[in-house]
């Protein structure tokens, strides 16, 4: 069995990059969305082990010390983490694994993984990001200029990214994420073992 492809995923607050990983998740079936671990309070509505393992500064850094996470970064004052032993299994088994983290993390993966795939969501337009945050209702006009600012800085690693996916219709963005994803998966780079095989084969006829 061909073993799954870690795909990053990142992109600025209000792209709808979390309505697109849910309905890739449930429109596919070889997707394992990987739950992170952070220490910032549960909003309104999240539970814990679902959207995140809501833990305290100690317990994350008890699971840093055992070498618990496959990377983690600091935003905004809090720790968010990838738990390995989901990641390494769920590869095992042959699923595509999609980790939806910000870029210091996203870098680290590559660094560490250099066969992950790394994919950034782009807003069709900056206008239309904005009037996302805006329509959402659920930010106050402060919150949605520092994610706004935060979206000058988080702009400037995109080239880092290996593909870039415009959100404009939920629907066409997702097709178009599994095309990218299962072509990926066929680049000569990521397929060496096999690419050797097949050479020692020809040597043995
Ligand atoms: P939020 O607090 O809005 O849920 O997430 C804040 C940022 O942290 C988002 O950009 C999200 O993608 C990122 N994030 C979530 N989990 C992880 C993680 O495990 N590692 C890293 N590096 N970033 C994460």
């Amino acid at each position: 069995m061909k073993k799954g492809l870690l795909v990053v995923v990142s992109g600025f607050a209000g792209t709808g990059k979390g309505t697109l990983m849910k309905k890739l998740v449930s429109d596919y079936d070889n997707y394992a969305l990987s739950v992170s671990m952070t220490t910032r309070a549960p909003r309104p509505g999240e539970t814990n082990g679902k959207e995140y393992f809501f833990v305290t500064k100690e317990e994350f850094e008890k699971t840093i010390s055992e070498d618990g996470l496959v990377e983690y970064a600091n935003y905004v004052g809090n720790y968010y983490g990838t738990p390995k032993q989901y990641v390494t299994d769920q590869l095992a088994a042959g699923m595509n694994v999609i980790l939806e983290i910000e870029i210091q993390g996203a870098l680290k993966i590559k660094e560490r993984f250099p066969e992950a795939l790394l994919l950034f969501v782009m807003p069709p337009s900056a206008a239309e990001l904005k009037r996302r945050l805006v329509g959402r209702g659920t930010e106050t006009e402060d919150v949605i200029e520092k994610r706004l600012k935060r979206a000058i800085e988080e702009s400037e690693g995109i080239e880092q990214y290996d593909y870039i996916l415009v959100n404009d219709d939920c629907q066409i963005c997702l097709e178009q994420m599994h095309a990218v994803i299962e072509s990926a998966k066929w680049a000569a780079s990521r397929n060496t073992d096999f690419i050797e095989q097949i050479r020692s084969e020809l040597k043995e006829l």
